[in-house]
């Protein structure tokens, strides 16, 4: 058997329609950048979000550093966020003309640990950008309170949880602006690249609308900007797929489900936790090999195995050869828990159209792989 890692084109033949009619709308209509089809998407998600704003933009890492810019984070200033991460991150804090400072994750949620935050703190701090890791929300109420009591800004990075919820809370709640990614691979995607900013922030919302748009909201009237949209053709994907985030959130839970249940005698393993109270909408199914010298080994098992397992991520952001040291980045304390998740993780697959025969499979290889060990 192949098991895939993504289920692209099952997701589009179940709806095609769909997705279809909503194209047909906007090559009609004449109308491709900045037109009705993003106008109507970008309602419909800030209404899915429970926000007052979101703006459409060309791509998550776009929306990270764009929604930076327009707060006022630049040159000088210092965002806190976690090493384990996608480089997208720390990149988009590096293009916004910040540091990045490294801290570390929970060693259960790999979201960012909220003390290790406090202690990164600097009177250079300007923001904090916690990452809804793997689909499961940050600890949003103690990253609240640290910012409210040294007044600094939170940027969630949620390119990765679009229809999580914390214990208690929502995203786009507690922050100052949440930025996410809907490239193809993302749960919510389009067929491409795209992003979006979301706020109840209406200074905010116009300041992205114009640095998106070369610093103009008038014909020919412009200030400092960028090209960063949407496009029309992607605002007709994604609004056609908004309308099943829900279900397939629900089809990933169940899936993840099946996968802990079968998996739960593994010996060398750990498998994902879920915080009480909170909605995990696994992105990923992420396991951790509980020694490191067995990860590498496994991941070949199950590829030979015609399972296409992947790891998210294998070199965390301070391992990167390529990161401007000195300049855009600092550590700040150990990353032993983030060093431990790069060592040993390796991501299942999981998406919404994964049948039980397929899931099944996958829990099959993996026990015989944990019992020859
Ligand atoms: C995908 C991703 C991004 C960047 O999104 P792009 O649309 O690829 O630019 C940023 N942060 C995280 C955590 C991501 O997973």
């Amino acid at each position: 058997m192949k098991v895939d890692f993504y289920g692209h084109v099952r997701q589009y033949n179940n709806i095609k329609t769909e997705i279809d009619a909503n194209l047909h709308e906007v090559i009609q209509s004449g109308q491709f950048v900045l037109g009705p089809m993003l106008k109507r998407f970008e309602g419909e998600f800030a209404a899915y979000s429970g926000a007052k704003h979101a703006i459409g933009v060309g791509n998550g890492t776009d929306a990270i550093w764009l929604a930076l810019m327009a707060l006022g984070v630049g040159p000088g200033d210092e965002c806190i966020t976690n090493a384990n991460t996608f480089f997208a991150t720390a990149e988009a804090i590096w293009i916004a003309g910040a540091t990045a400072v490294l801290v570390d994750c929970d060693p259960r949620t790999k979201c960012i640990a909220p003390a290790r935050i406090e202690a990164a703190i600097t009177p250079k701090t300007k923001a904090i950008i916690p990452v809804h890791l793997y689909g499961q929300c940050a600890d949003m109420k103690a990253i609240r309170k640290i910012a409210d009591q040294h007044k600094l800004l939170v940027i969630e990075d949620n390119a990765q949880g679009i229809g999580a919820h914390g214990d208690g809370f929502k995203i786009a709640q507690l922050s100052d602006a949440t930025a996410t990614s809907f490239i193809i691979q993302k749960n919510l995607g389009t067929f491409g690249d795209g992003g979006a900013i979301v706020t109840n922030n209406s200074d905010l919302d116009a300041r992205v609308r114009k640095l998106r748009n070369h610093g103009s909201n008038a014909r020919n009237v412009h200030s400092f900007g960028f090209n960063s949209r949407l496009d029309d053709i992607h605002a007709a994907i994604l609004s056609a797929k908004l309308k099943h985030i829900d279900a397939w959130n629900d089809l990933r839970r169940a899936l993840a489900a099946r996968y802990t249940a079968g998996l739960k005698g593994a010996k060398h393993l750990t498998l994902p936790f879920e915080t009480p109270g909170g909605r995990h909408i696994f992105h990923l199914y992420v396991v951790e090999t509980k020694d490191p010298a067995k990860r590498d080994g496994f991941l070949k098992y199950l590829n030979d195995a015609g399972i296409d397992a992947k790891t998210h991520y294998s070199i965390a952001i301070h391992q990167q050869a390529g990161y401007p040291w000195g300049k855009a980045a600092r550590i700040a304390g150990s990353l032993d828990n983030a060093e431990f998740n790069a060592a040993t993780c390796i991501s299942l697959p999981i998406f919404p159209e994964l049948t039980n025969n397929e899931a099944d499979y996958v829990i099959e290889k993996v026990l015989q792989w944990d019992q020859a060990q």
